[in-house]
């Protein structure tokens, strides 16, 4: 049996995980996986339970399976502690402990929801996208950083540090991601000004003559923000620093305009995957059955095909999506302007997606 790690945490989070949780097994029993999945505590949740967002016998849990799919984490009732044990380090940590320094944000606009996007319709269908960001280095955690009084006045810094070893591994796992989808890699850079980035031309060059059947674009950050919104649909695999990734995943997660369909996947060299929706643990619609359990599902078929490399599966839960979108089922944050439709909640729509995979 492959064990997958099931960590609900906090607001909307059990609710869409349950709904995915009931995806990933029917799936699994199609594919002809055997799924096992095992609950635990994490963010709020386990703040609550054992006064620590991750424990240490959760993260023993975690290294024993083959994947961990989250809800969410957080909530008003977590604000107002300090922020070395908020919920959100539960996260922190689990990312850590588990190495996974790649994260996969895919951005695609499903038909029925073209005009859910603050651009055109006409610019954004088809639009099907994946950013790889380096999720570990850079310069959320080069050294030296910090402030200090120089000559009487204030001073902070911050490094941005790579060293090849990192961007080769990040950059293997963009050119592997692209032989799965249109083999077309953009490697997003600003080597006009940074040294690092510099050094990130060099070995993104030096990986990709190991991929002669995928095309390599270098792209200049500023160029690349104009061109996510003017032309995204020349994008296939954006592969980049965590800076850059940070910005740029948000903005392309923009261009299909729901958060609630937004799913993600952060990998390592440990062979464990982690896969959650985008989205956090939306405490103003928490408990009442209103939250879309579409990004938690679309993780799911992230988690088949990266955990357990089966694409077929994937395109299987995707499809599946797709189809209920077409017959024109809506959670509320995704009723389009001008739509009178009614809406349905988050179980009903995990219903429907079953009922397309004939489970
Ligand atoms: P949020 O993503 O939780 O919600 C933003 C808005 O989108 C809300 O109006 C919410 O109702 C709506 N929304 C989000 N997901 C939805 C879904 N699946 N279906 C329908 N509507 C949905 O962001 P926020 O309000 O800024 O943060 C709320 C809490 O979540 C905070 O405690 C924050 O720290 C936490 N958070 C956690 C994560 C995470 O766990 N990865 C990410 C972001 C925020």
């Amino acid at each position: 049996m492959e064990r997958v790690l099931v960590l609900p945490g906090d607001g909307i989070g059990p609710e869409v995980t349950a709904q995915a949780v009931r995806v990933l097994e029917a799936a699994g029993r199609a594919a002809g996986i055997g799924i096992e999945c095992v609950e635990g505590l994490i963010g709020g949740a386990s703040i609550d339970a054992h006064g620590d967002p991750l424990t240490d016998e959760t993260v023993a849990l975690a290294r024993t399976c083959r994947a961990v799919l989250l809800g969410a984490v957080g909530g008003p009732k977590w604000d107002a502690m300090p922020v070395a044990t908020r919920p959100e380090k539960g996260l922190l940590r689990i990312r850590k402990e588990l190495g996974l320094y790649a994260n996969l944000r895919p951005a695609a606009v499903f038909p029925a929801l073209a005009s859910a996007s603050t651009l055109r319709p006409e610019v954004v269908a088809g639009i099907d996208l994946l950013v790889v960001r380096e999720l570990t280095g850079g310069i959320y955690f080069g050294e030296p950083r910090g402030r200090a009084i120089v000559d009487g006045r204030r001073e902070a810094r911050n490094t941005m540090v790579y060293d090849d070893s990192e961007i080769e591994r990040i950059t293997r796992v963009a050119f592997e991601s692209a032989r799965r989808r249109s083999r077309h890699v953009t490697h997003v850079h600003k080597a006009n000004v940074l040294d690092v980035s510099q050094l990130w031309m060099e070995v993104v060059d030096e990986v990709a003559k190991d991929y002669d059947d995928v095309e390599l674009v270098h792209q200049l950050v500023d160029s690349c923000a104009m061109l996510l919104l003017s032309d995204p649909k020349r994008f296939d695999v954006i592969v980049t620093g965590n800076l850059f990734g940070d910005i740029l995943s948000d903005e392309a997660a923009m261009l299909t305009g729901s958060l609630g369909m937004l799913p993600s996947a952060s990998l390592g060299d440990g062979g464990i995957g982690l896969y959650e929706p985008v989205h956090g643990s939306a405490p103003d619609i928490a408990g009442q059955d209103l939250a879309n359990p579409l990004a938690a599902i679309l993780s799911v078929a992230m988690l088949l095909e990266h955990t357990f490399d089966r694409p077929d599966a994937a395109g299987e839960v995707r499809d599946a999506v797709t189809a209920v979108l077409a017959d024109g089922h809506r959670t509320g944050d995704i009723v389009l302007e001008g739509e009178d439709r009614e809406t349905i909640g988050c179980v009903a729509m995990a219903d429907h997606v079953l009922a397309k995979l004939g489970a």
